[in-house]
């Protein structure tokens, strides 16, 4: 057995975490789940949005499955989640988008896989008001390290995962200083990957050829706030965010979560996706070697992606959360 840190999280994160939680136990995943929460939730009954019984829990397992943390409104509530990459260090964020057979999108054969730094940029939190001026400075810091890192680790998934070609996005034509080290980067990196190729895309591009050839990419590397607005473009282009998974990776753990917030909208409700976290719980198996098992939860799941009447709302279908876990189950 392995243990892992298990954190629900808000609105709809404790609804999808029992479906997953199901689907793990019927096909047998030798995974024990340590539970922990952070957020609001922790806020209101403990005082605390991130509890040292959390950082020991993720110390300790050194791998973690969350659900979607809302941090609350306001002045002095830095994000939860940005606190948790930052903390360890978890510096890649790592957003497969696939077009799946049953899903209906207006695109066909997206096979791409996003990698997002994850520590720096415009979420580096370094933000100054200025009240008498009325001036706000918030600061877009990258680090030659940072960047390296980055594009070093989407070079290497290229590699391990026998993809041909790394696009590096950035806005090197405005942003001199940080784009360019970004581009600098990527081409030291590709010196050591010399059989794969690169290209580079202005972001404003990119966004435009995301949604007339999206075909066109393989794995994608940027900074921490294009890769945030990449990745919801990618989700749309495959389904939406009820099913695209995402990881966030350092050297030495790994948190997988879904790539959607908290869905306030349909909380309590019993009508939202599992598939996004279902899919980041496989991919959590895939890094815990536990490949067997993911790949029998993934044809489980693509099985009853083809029935849509088996399906969540978001997906045409009429089945609640945990009917379409059920279905999924009875597929394994
Ligand atoms: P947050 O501030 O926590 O990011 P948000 O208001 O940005 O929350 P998201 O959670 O990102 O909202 O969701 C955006 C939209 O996508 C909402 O309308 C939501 O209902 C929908 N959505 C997100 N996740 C799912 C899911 N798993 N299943 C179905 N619909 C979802
Ligand atoms: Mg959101």
């Amino acid at each position: 057995m392995r243990v892992v840190t298990l954190i629900p999280g808000d609105g709809i994160g404790p609804e999808i975490t029992e479906a997953v939680k199901s689907i793990f136990e019927a096909a047998q995943v030798p995974v024990q789940w340590e539970e922990e929460n952070a957020g609001q939730t922790t806020f209101d009954s403990k005082g605390e949005l991130i509890p040292q019984s959390l950082i020991d829990s993720l110390e300790r397992n050194r791998v973690g499955l969350k659900g979607p943390i809302t941090t609350p409104v306001g002045k002095g509530f830095k994000s939860i989640n940005v606190q948790l990459r930052q903390k360890f260090d978890l510096y890649q964020n790592v957003r497969p988008a696939c077009t799946t057979p049953g899903i209906q999108t207006k695109f066909e054969g997206v096979d791409l896989v996003l990698f997002r730094e994850n520590t720096e940029g415009l979420y580096s939190g370094l933000e100054t008001y200025d009240e008498r001026l009325g001036i706000a400075d918030s600061t877009n810091r990258i680090t030659v390290a940072g960047c390296e890192k980055i594009t070093r680790a989407a070079f290497a998934y290229a590699r391990k995962h026998g993809r041909k070609k790394v696009t590096v996005v950035h806005k090197a034509n405005i942003l001199k200083m940080a784009g360019t080290l970004m581009l600098n980067a990527a081409k030291k990196a590709q010196a050591e990957f010399p059989e794969i190729e690169m290209d580079d895309k202005i972001i404003d591009n990119m966004c435009m050829q995301l949604v007339i050839k999206p075909e066109q990419f393989d794995v994608v590397v940027t900074s921490n706030l294009f890769g945030d607005i990449l990745s919801d473009i990618c989700a749309g282009l495959v389904g939406g965010l009820g099913v695209v998974s995402g990881a966030n990776i350092g050297d030495d753990m790994a948190i997988f979560e879904a790539v959607h917030g908290s869905a306030p909208d349909i909380a309590g409700q019993g009508k939202a996706n599992p598939t996004a976290m279902l899919r980041s719980g496989i991919m959590m198996l895939h890094h815990l070697d536990m490949h067997h098992h993911a790949t029998r939860i993934t044809n489980a799941l693509n099985k009853t992606l083809l029935n849509k009447e088996q399906c969540t709302g978001d997906l045409g279908g009429k089945a609640k959360t945990m009917e379409f876990a059920d279905h999924i189950i009875r597929n394994l």
